[in-house]
């Protein structure tokens, strides 16, 4: 019988039977696994507290037909601070669905990495949940293999001053280059050269800039004025849905809920 130990964050689970749960566990070694915990939900089980959602436990696992079951499960962290809140909690609901989506071989490990980081100051309730969401956003992007070119303007180089942020090529261009740019393609217009553009003050674009180059434990310690937030939050957003290519529904959850400035 195959057995293996990973350790994984559980990120979703489905109850089936009367005590049973299927997890879907994403870990370093294997990507995104589903696994069955038998009797996970029993009162009596040691395993009910290390399989629930968020939980960061390490998995004995063994191979049973075509599935995996869990042999054992010990707690690590659990991120219990998360449900203080409920932007908090649909904002972790966010981060699991996007790990759900963009397993990349060989950037299993830091997407795991960034992802507890992105937890911890969740449940730990320090930094707003917004600041904490741009940040997860912009590095994921940056991890599976979408780091876009924010330093200065790729046309001139330009790093001061108002910027233009490509979301589809992923590069940033001064004031007035964008209008020289414009200027050019004003007639005729081609639709296929149609783009989605963020404006970003010099601060939003140092703030990305930050975000993609940071140590990790330092990823959300950094501060800025409201309006220049409103402006990096919306192109992160715009950034990693774009690169993805789809919609979450848990993203459209935590705009519902989120604090309104
Ligand atoms: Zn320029």
């Amino acid at each position: 019988m195959i057995q293996k130990e990973v350790r994984g964050l559980v990120i979703r689970t489905t109850d089936v039977k009367e005590s049973d749960r299927i997890l879907t566990i994403f870990t370093a070694e294997m990507g995104v696994v589903s696994a069955l915990a038998t009797g996970a939900r029993s009162l009596k089980s040691r395993k009910m507290s290390s399989t629930m959602q968020f939980c960061y436990s390490r998995f004995l696992l063994y191979k049973s037909g075509e599935y995996y079951r869990i042999r054992e499960a010990e707690l690590i962290e659990s991120f219990f601070g998360i449900r203080n809140t409920l932007e908090g909690l649909a904002l972790a609901g966010y981060v699991a669905e996007v790990l759900s989506d963009v397993t990349v071989a060989e950037a299993e490990e830091d997407l795991l990495r960034l992802s507890l980081n992105t937890l911890y100051a969740i449940a730990e309730g320090k930094h707003p949940t917004d600041r904490i969401k741009a940040a997860f956003e912009i590095r994921c992007a940056s991890i599976i293999g979408f780091m876009p070119d924010v330093v200065a303007c790729s046309e001139c180089g330009e790093r001061q001053g108002d910027f233009y942020f490509n979301i589809m090529g992923g590069s940033v261009m001064c004031r007035a280059c964008n209008e020289k740019r414009a200027r050019a393609h004003a007639l005729p217009e081609n639709p296929h050269e149609s783009q989605i553009v963020c404006i970003l003050s010099e601060t939003a674009k140092v703030a990305l800039s930050y975000c993609i180059y940071s140590p990790l434990e330092k990823l959300f310690s950094f501060t800025m004025p409201d309006e220049d937030m409103l402006l990096f939050s919306r192109a992160t957003e715009e950034y990693l849905v774009n690169q993805l290519e789809r919609t979450f529904t848990t993203l459209e959850f935590y705009n519902s809920v989120k604090p309104r400035k």
